[in-house]
């Protein structure tokens, strides 16, 4: 499986000047909305609802290894039934058992209801109550891969399917770490996003990646891009799913939709007995008191869904349309009422409904756009259609940059007047880093001091604790007075025009942590070379660095790969070092 390595380069806000960290704070800074923004993994609870006791993994000869704890020493992993024994788990028919197990590297999982799920994520297992609790961390594209294969694996069209990515991937943005008290960012079940591992394709894949990163932004946040199957005709306004956090969202309005009736409405008739009615709702809390007698709709939305409904038993109460079809969905089954866009009458002990379409309706119609990309449009095209308005880009639209430019550099700002003054010891770094490397800028750099901590994470996807990212010739950081606060404006800076200048020059392949060891050691030569490693292997510390499990292991990374290559610096000499960078390692360098 290709595993794109994102050229984002990033340097933790606390790191820069030697000695101990900085509590440098940034989450007080936080002005805008609450936190959007992702890192390039996610942590997604797999079986969220429907939790196994037992799991089978098994792999190749060399493929995968597994762990029973984090600083336990890994096992390869061939065939293992896992399976959970209260709070504990149990592997194969041992008498004793382990609190968690990781596994890492190309293998097989399944359950036993389940079929065989190819996977090459890390993986963490614990149990609870005698089940087992599966957390995958994998790259966002091969998440989103998972949820087209969950919502539109059937799907036709490669246009509508990568509208359909975009939408999925603003929408994980927006609405963020649901689960983040759980441990993970997002289960797998329509709560989040509906994914399913066994249906991943290499189309899926290749779609997820085709548009990665892309995302749909209003007024520099990701939109809350809320999609559903079919919305008969009519999309429904947002404002029945909206909260206060999500902000204005005037690009989830109501319009018909000619597209998704090409082929005829999409009708749907069910019956619900008044018990089962009762007994669903009593279920989410709504209390019909005495015995339900009779349902009507009292008030619809303008897209003649119903928004209110009046439930009357010994007296008579009032129920939103959304909570209706939510309690309905949750304990007698989705199929049950499609959507919330229907009539209704009572019949003897049952409510009888005639309904369109399928889902809430809001933003972006499924079949609609599955329609649009059978007849031509361009996913481009299909995202504008469904969420007029919205800023379709890799960061955040909607930023109204202006350029200084300056000896070497430019640097993108939305206040020009107090970050001016930034621009000549910028000016100063750039010469700096050309001395010290003795090579040149093929481009020159640009430097976007973004607004606000927010806005970077929102734009740039990384963590508040991220000082900056550099993706290209752009080096993307927190507002300027934040660094400079921390102490560490210089240092980040300098990190990352080091970081630009080696990348260019760097030949494809060479590992990361060479490139960020080789970075470190740069701007600090005099950190001692001599600390002990707390990565066992190469191949792990590369693992940590291009997939930090958060803050701490990122930090512990860097330090080794500084070490690591201060070590190979007073070896071999720092001109050797840069050649190698160009020229590619040596074979046995760093072992
Ligand atoms: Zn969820
Ligand atoms: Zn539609």
């Amino acid at each position: 499986m290709k595993r794109t390595l994102l050229l984002a380069f990033l340097v933790a806000l606390t790191l820069g000047a030697a000695g101990p960290p900085q509590t440098a704070a940034p989450k007080n800074q936080n002005i805008g909305p609450p936190s959007t923004g992702f890192p390039r993994t996610v942590r997604v609870r797999l079986w969220y609802l429907h939790r196994p006791a037992t799991l089978k993994l098994s792999a190749a000869a060399g493929q995968a290894r597994f762990r029973t704890c984090s600083t336990c020493k890994d096992i390869e992993l061939t065939s293992v039934t896992l399976s959970a024994s209260g709070t504990k788990l149990r592997l194969n028919a041992e008498k004793h058992t382990i609190a968690e197990l990781r596994v890492s590297g190309i293998y097989q999982m399944k359950t036993a209801e389940g079929l065989a799920v190819p996977a090459d994520f890390p993986l963490d297992i614990t149990a609870s109550e005698g089940r087992l609790l599966t957390t995958a961390t994998m790259p966002m594209d091969e998440y989103i891969a998972g949820v087209l294969a969950g919502e539109v694996g059937n799907f036709k069209s490669d246009e509508a399917l990568k509208a359909i990515a975009v939408a999925a991937r603003t929408y994980a943005m927006h609405f963020g770490s649901r689960h983040a008290q759980e441990g993970f960012d997002f289960c797998d079940t329509t709560h989040c996003q509906d994914l399913r591992l066994s249906g991943m394709t290499s189309r899926m894949r290749q779609i997820a990646e085709s548009t990665s990163g892309e995302v749909l932004w209003y007024e520099g946040r990701p939109a809350a891009a809320y999609y559903h199957a079919n919305c008969g005709g009519t999309t429904e306004d947002g404002r029945i799913l909206l909260t206060n956090d999500d902000g204005p969202a005037p690009y989830l309005k109501q319009h018909s939709d000619a597209y998704c009736v090409r082929n005829g409405v999409t009708q749907w008739q069910s019956e619900i007995t008044k018990r089962d009615l009762q007994r669903a709702l009593a279920a989410d809390g709504i209390t019909v008191p005495g015995t339900l007698r009779s349902v009507s709709v009292v008030q619809r939305t303008p897209s003649g869904r119903a928004e209110t409904l009046r439930v009357a038993g010994a007296s008579t109460i009032s129920v939103s349309g959304v909570q209706f079809r939510s309690a309905v969905g949750r304990h007698l089954g989705w199929e049950k009422l499609k959507s919330n866009w229907y009539d209704l009458s009572v019949s003897g002990d049952r409510i009888v409904f005639h309904g369109r379409g399928s889902g809430h309706g809001v933003g972006l119609c499924q079949i609609g756009a599955e329609v649009m990309g059978e007849e031509g449009k361009t996913y481009q095209e299909i995202l504008a259609y469904y969420y007029q308005g919205t800023k379709l880009g890799k960061s955040a639209q909607g930023i109204a940059w202006q350029k200084l430019t300056g000896e070497n550099i430019e640097l993108l700002t939305t206040r020009p007047d107090s970050d001016r003054m930034y621009l000549p010891i910028a000016a100063r770094l750039t010469r700096d880093a050309q001395v010290n490397t003795g090579l040149t800028f093929t481009d020159i750099p640009q430097w976007e001091i973004y607004p606000n901590v927010a806005i970077f994470r929102d734009a740039t996807g990384e963590p508040g604790w991220v000082a900056a990212a550099t993706r290209g010739r752009t080096i993307q950081t927190q507002p300027a007075e934040v660094l400079k606060q921390a102490g560490t404006l210089e240092s980040t800076l300098r990190h990352e025009l080091l970081h630009m200048l080696i990348e260019a020059h760097a030949k494809p392949g060479t590992p990361v942590w060479f490139r960020e060891g080789l970075v470190l050691y740069l701007s600090q030569p005099n950190v001692a070379a001599g600390s002990k490693s707390t990565f066992s292997n190469v191949s792990e510390l590369e693992e940590a660095i291009r997939n930090p499990h958060g803050e701490a292991q990122l930090r512990q990374a860097y330090t080794d790969a500084h070490a690591r290559v201060s070590r190979l610096a007073q070896q071999y000499g720092k001109q050797t070092l840069i050649d190698w960078v160009q020229e590619g390692l040596p074979t046995g360098v760093g072992h």
